[in-house]
């Protein structure tokens, strides 16, 4: 799985990191960037398909 952040969408809510603390980092003002990469290893897919489907303003996608 591929997961990327779109930064004009992102409202800095901080969920993702919350979730998925191992994929998601919040910078100094708390927007979201994916760490290490777009791929995800696979133990961490449900918790970024979490990430995604709460996070309010869709800013997360992924792809298989
Ligand atoms: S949950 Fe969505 S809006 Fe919140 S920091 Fe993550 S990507 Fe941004």
């Amino acid at each position: 799985m591929k997961v990327k952040v779109d930064p004009t969408k992102c409202e800095g809510f901080g969920i993702c990191a919350e979730l998925a603390p191992q994929v998601f980092e919040l910078d100094e003002w708390g927007y979201a960037a994916v760490l290490g990469g777009r791929d995800v290893p696979a133990a961490l897919e449900d918790a970024v398909r979490r990430a995604a489907g709460a996070c309010s303003v869709a800013a997360i996608s992924t792809e298989t």
